[in-house]
């Protein structure tokens, strides 16, 4: 009988089968399971023309900083799940953002970011890109014009992430990328907290997405990755950045990384009704005032996170009643969620920002950035919802 020819795999658009298809046919060897090519450089098979090699962008047999087999199906995968032309994968979230605002600006330009970005990124702005003559201006995100508002002649990029830390508020992506398309201003979203399974900010008109791929992506708490998706010219120049910053991310993380991508989907709705659930929960608690989640009806912007979002992610945040000594209690109380920092992994995190900052910022920033000393951030994993709404109530009643 002959191989019917294999055209069986081109037409799937549905995010299961992309996360267990699309690098398909990447890869010479005929395992399932791809190998693990652990090793930074390549054979250069006889008669190769090694100067045209040498000068191929994001080469997969050149040197393992160039491309690596690897990183071009963790690439293909995350184009394909963030409706993307091209991806680049990099040694950690902080990683992508740099190389990509490195990229995209220069002496004398300036850009506009929404508060609460990541800490990483946020010292991106504050504290390297003055001494290079870029400047930033922070807008509050909730008012979409306040980006316009902040524009200057010589704004060349926005910067957003939503849902974000630390009130999980929703930036209007729509909105916003009008106000920069108008002007030729590109426009970056971190899109790690919603994941492309929740959320793909480039079918809101966004330019570029940038991901931890440590959190959801991975998924398992056992590696440091980051990716950038866009247009195939702006990851080729971001990719120029990448090799003078040098972020390689290692084989055996890519490879870890690609095995956590095959059940981005499944893990991604296991996350969103536990959160739901133990959001609501939260909600209705006498020794809870307040909790932060896109997929609670009391969130300010949730009809907005309706809008962008098919999902609303696995981080709540929310504040006890008795200020920081209860949070801190309660967090010591608890015995199933686990306390460390971080998020999306198996294992369900907490953390009290009060005292993860308190070295960094001084109480009057903390309270600017709505940390109140009361506030928990929760990183829902893999467990059932019944269990840790049993571990939160007991860890609740008894601080
Ligand atoms: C963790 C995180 C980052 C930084 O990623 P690393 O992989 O730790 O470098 C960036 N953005 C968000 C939203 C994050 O949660």
């Amino acid at each position: 009988m002959s191989r019917q020819p294999s055209t069986r795999r081109s037409s799937f658009d549905e995010i299961e089968s992309i996360v267990t298809h699309a690098d398909a046919g990447l890869d010479p060897a005929h395992s399932i399971a791809p190998p693990v090519y652990q090793t930074s450089t390549y054979r250069i098979p006889e008669g190769t023309d090694l100067g045209a090699v040498a000068d191929t962008p994001r080469h997969p047999g050149f040197y393992t900083r160039h491309g690596h087999p690897t990183h071009s199906r963790v690439e293909t995968i995350l184009a394909r799940l963030e409706g993307a032309q091209a991806a680049l994968a990099m040694s950690s979230g902080v990683a992508a953002v740099t190389a990509t605002v490195m990229t995209l600006v220069s002496a004398g330009d300036h850009i506009v970011a929404q508060q609460g970005l990541y800490i990483g990124s946020q010292n991106l702005l504050r504290n390297v890109l003055p001494r290079f003559g870029v400047e930033a201006t922070i807008v509050d995100q909730r008012d979409a014009e306040a980006f316009r508002a902040a524009m200057r002649p010589n704004t060349r990029l926005f910067m957003m992430e939503t849902p974000c830390n630390p009130l999980l508020t929703i930036t209007d992506l729509d909105r916003v990328a009008a106000i920069a398309r108008a002007r030729g201003i590109q426009t970056l979203v971190d899109n790690t907290f919603a994941t492309p399974v929740n959320q793909r900010p480039l079918r809101h008109g966004i330019d570029i997405v940038v991901h931890s791929a440590t959190k959801y992506l991975g998924g398992h708490s056992d590696l440091s990755a980051g990716v950038v998706a866009g247009r195939a010219e702006l990851i080729a120049r971001i990719w120029k950045s990448h090799l003078v910053l040098g972020g390689v991310l290692g084989p055996f993380e890519s490879w870890l990384l690609l095995r956590g991508l095959r059940t981005l989907p499944l893990r991604m709705r296991h996350v969103n009704q536990t959160a739901q659930a133990v959001a609501e929960f939260l909600a209705a608690h006498p020794r809870v005032t307040t909790v932060y989640y896109p997929g609670l009806k009391s969130h300010p912007q949730h009809e907005l996170a309706r809008r962008l979002m098919s999902g609303f992610g696995g981080v709540i945040t929310f504040e006890v009643r008795g200020g920081y000594t209860v949070a801190h209690e309660a967090i010591r109380r608890l015995q199933v969620i686990t306390h460390a920092v971080s998020f999306g992994g198996t294992e369900s995190l907490i953390v009290h920002p009060a005292e993860m900052w308190h070295g960094v910022f001084t109480d009057e920033q903390l309270r600017e950035g709505g940390v109140s000393p009361s506030l928990v951030r929760l990183g829902i994993g893999l467990e059932n919802a019944a269990d840790l709404i049993a571990d939160l109530a007991q860890a609740l009643e008894g601080a």
